[in-house]
C-alpha cells in the first residue's frame, strides 16, 4: 500500500485521539513521505530508498504564509484549535527551516490563538542538531519517539535510514533533562521472518531502564490504529498497555494510554 499522505501544508483542524482539536502542519512534501525512519507501522507507507532525490520541500516563507492565512480564516470562523501539531508526511525536523518555522508559529499563536499548545511529533533522530533541540525546548509538547528497548528491536521496528544507534538517541533524549514527552507504539508481528515484539519482557525491561534515565514529563502509550505498510502486525490491547502503564506508575513516571 502507498499509505495515507496529507496533501497540504496545513490540515484540519481534526479531532485527534491524543491532542484534542488539532490543526496539523505538514513540513514535508505533499506527494511523498520523507523520513529518517521506515517504521513497519507507518501510516504514511514505506520510506522510498531514493527519497532524497525526489523530496521537494516548501520554503520557510511558504509554510509561514500558509499558516498565517489559515489562522486568519479560523479566527474569522470562530474556530479555535487546542493544538497546533507538527506531524504530516514524515519527520518534521528534517525541514531545514524548522527552528525558524517554530519561532514564527509561536509568534502567530500568540497573536491568534494564545491558548493553543504547540506540539511536535518527532522520531528523535535530529536531536543532535543544536537548532532543532533549541526549537523543541521552546514548544509546549515536545513528543519524541522511543519504540524499543534493544538496538536489535529498534532496527526491526523503526528501520533507520542512516546508521543511527538507539544508544545515541537515548543519550540525546536524556539531555533534555525531562523536558519532553515520550511516545511509544506497542506491537507484535513477524516481519521478513523476524519476530517483532516490543512487549517482550526483555524489551520492556530495557525500555523501562531507558525511561528511568530519560525521566520524561509524560509517556504516551498506544498501538496501531490504521492500516500498516507491513502485514502481520498485531495490535496490543488497551488492557495490556495498562499493565505496562502500571510499571511506569511504580517508577513515578506519568503516563497515558490511548486506544
Ligand atoms: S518516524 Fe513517523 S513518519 Fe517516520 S517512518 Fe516512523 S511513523 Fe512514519
Amino acid at each position: 500500500m502507498s499509505g495515507f499522505l496529507f496533501d497540504d501544508i496545513v490540515f484540519g483542524p481534526v479531532k485527534s485521539r491524543r491532542f484534542g482539536v488539532s490543526l496539523g502542519i505538514n513540513l514535508l512534501p505533499e506527494t511523498m513521505k520523507y523520513c529518517s525512519f521506515n517504521c513497519i507501522y507507518c501510516e504514511c507507507g514505506l520510506t522510498a530508498p531514493d527519497q532524497e532525490q525526489h523530496a521537494r520541500l516548501y520554503s520557510t516563507e511558504q509554510v509561514t504564509s500558509a499558516l498565517h492565512e489559515r489562522f486568519k480564516v479560523l479566527k474569522t470562523q470562530g474556530l479555535e484549535p487546542d493544538n497546533i501539531t507538527f506531524a504530516g508526511n514524515g519527520e518534521p525536523t528534517l525541514h531545514p527551516g524548522f527552528n525558524i518555522i517554530i519561532d514564527n508559529t509561536i509568534e502567530l499563536r500568540e497573536k491568534y490563538f494564545p491558548k493553543a499548545k504547540i506540539t511536535v511529533l518527532s522520531n528523535a533522530t535530529r536531536l543532535h542538531v543544536p537548532s532543532v533541540k533549541e526549537a523543541l525546548l521552546k514548544i509546549d509538547n515536545n513528543v519524541l519517539k522511543l519504540d524499543a528497548g534493544s538496538e536489535e528491536m529498534f532496527r526491526r521496528i523503526n528501520r533507520p535510514a542512516s546508521p543511527v544507534k538507539l544508544s545515541t538517541i537515548i543519550d540525546n533524549l536524556a539531555s533534555f533533562q525531562g523536558k519532553l514527552i515520550i511516545q511509544t507504539l506497542f506491537l507484535r508481528g513477524i516481519i521478513n521472518n523476524q519476530v517483532v515484539d516490543n512487549t517482550a519482557e526483555k524489551e520492556l525491561t530495557l525500555w523501562l531502564e531507558h525511561l528511568e534515565r530519560i525521566k520524561p514529563a509524560l509517556v504516551m502509550l498506544y498501538s496501531v490504529s490504521r492500516e500498516t505498510p507491513e502485514q502481520n502486525i498485531e495490535k496490543v490491547s488497551k488492557d495490556e498497555m495498562l499493565l505496562i502503564a502500571g510499571k511506569l506508575d511504580s517508577m513515578q513516571i506519568p503516563c497515558e494510554v490511548f486506544e
